[in-house]
């Protein structure tokens, strides 16, 4: 099945016209670093002139992460633009461990600067002014915002607790014939863009039965599914559902993982795996854009997993799925106690977002936004959230990431 997969027809302008630059293999050929060889390319800075050369970095356990002389001032050297290969390593096989995607070898993973540059090249890849994209309703801001000035044909999909529903995806194909969709090479939806763990904002995690229909669907009218998960593992539910990545037979979705959640934001590390064409186009427009990710920022996340293991890792990020929990549990509980009748809401099933529909208002931009203000509480209106924003939209986002639990029970006191 997957070798029938044309993704040129999925490919933007933009896309099509970039290609390998001379330089891309020798390059290739300087990192490798043979003994024997001499490189005269590259503008490679030489290193003796490097500040650091070696590092400690003390953790909140006590315990310290060493780097030590050469892979210190190696990596403050450029760096593959792919990434990493020890780290690219242990990815690798994190994403076998974790989703056992089919037809490996027909995959690439890549390094990015956290998941947003990932989805910024994927859009950039595949959309071309006009095209139609498919994404859920409410839709994580920034994808709006990237998505925007593509001019792009917005198709929303309707979304409950559990995150899309099937049927609403459906509804907005039923303009299409699927088998005219399946061949079109124009005004076709190329992909659907979701955050199906831990939704940004309404915390929903799509079940097994619908992350199943969703990807038949993908396949009956041959359009990617782009997979935002930054939450994937802070799910407070005892039986997460798969991702799509672990269902995708087809090789059709392009997955965006990130350790901003798990190992800090600035540290701007992520990575996208999907179809080795795919990877490959979004690979060079960072040889002309970044040209790769920090890395610095790559071999402390190497290290440290190297140091922790695997088991490690996920243990670390189990612990921070409990403290999230907690929070969540936290926020619930004052959003009982003081805005029962003012406003519904859905228990988030993960992520770090309570997404609050206030009953008595059919917008909460303006006076609400001014009222909170006035009691010094900063909330986000519902309508960032919405591919219409100027529509009229009686939802807030609440983060309960950040503040500590007394905190949380007075921002919900003065939300009353
Ligand atoms: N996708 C979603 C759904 C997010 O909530 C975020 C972070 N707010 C991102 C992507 C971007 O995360 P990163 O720091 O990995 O770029």
């Amino acid at each position: 099945m997957v070798s029938t997969m044309d993704y040129t027809r999925f490919l933007s302008d933009v896309a099509k016209g970039r290609q390998a630059t001379i330089l891309r293999d020798l390059f290739k050929l300087q990192l490798q670093d043979e003994e024997d060889w001499i490189y005269l390319i590259g503008g490679l800075p030489n290193a003796a002139y490097f500040p650091f050369t070696s590092g400690t970095l003390k953790m909140a356990d006590g315990d310290a992460l060493e780097i030590t002389p050469p892979l210190m001032v190696d990596s403050l050297q450029y760096g593959n633009t792919i990434g990493y290969s020890p780290l690219l390593k242990q990815l690798t096989s994190l994403t076998q461990r974790l989703h056992d995607p089919p037809c490996w070898h027909h995959r690439d993973l890549m390094m990015t600067m956290g998941s947003q540059d990932g989805l910024d090249k994927a859009f950039n890849m595949l959309v071309n002014p006009g095209d139609f994209v498919l994404v859920e309703e409410p839709c994580y801001s920034a994808v709006i915002s990237s998505l925007l000035p593509y001019q792009v044909r917005f198709l929303p999909v309707e979304t409950d607790a559990e995150g899309m529903k099937p049927e609403a995806l459906r509804a907005v194909l039923s303009r299409w014939n699927p088998q005219e969709a399946r061949e079109a090479t124009k005004d076709f939806p190329k992909f659907l863009y979701t955050n199906p763990t831990g939704a940004n904002p309404s915390g929903g995690v799509l079940g097994e039965a619908r992350r199943r229909e969703i990807y038949a669907i993908a396949c009956e009218y041959n359009f990617l599914i782009l997979e935002d998960d930054p939450y994937y593992l802070q799910v407070y539910l005892e039986n997460p559902p798969p991702s799509f990545l672990k269902l995708d037979a087809e090789c059709r979705v392009l997955r965006f993982d990130s350790f901003s959640k798990t190992l800090g934001g600035g540290l701007r590390v992520g990575y996208t795996t999907g179809a080795k064409a795919l990877v490959d186009k979004m690979m060079l427009h960072a040889q002309v854009s970044n040209q790769c990710v920090s890395l610095m920022s790559q071999v402390v996340v190497s290290e440290l997993l190297r140091k922790w293991g695997e088991d490690g890792f996920l243990k670390h990020s189990h612990n921070i799925t409990l403290f999230y929990k907690q929070q969540r549990d936290a926020i619930v509980a004052s959003a009982e106690k003081y805005l029962k009748g003012l406003c519904e809401w859905a228990v988030p099933a993960g992520g770090l977002f309570l997404w609050l529909k206030v009953t008595c208002l059919k917008d909460t931009t303006g006076m609400l936004l001014e009222r909170a203000k006035k009691r010094k509480l900063v909330l986000v209106p519902g309508n960032a959230f919405m591919t219409d924003p100027a529509k009229p939209c009686p939802f807030i986002r609440v983060s309960f990431s950040f503040n500590t639990i007394h905190m949380l029970d007075e921002v919900v006191f003065r939300s009353e």
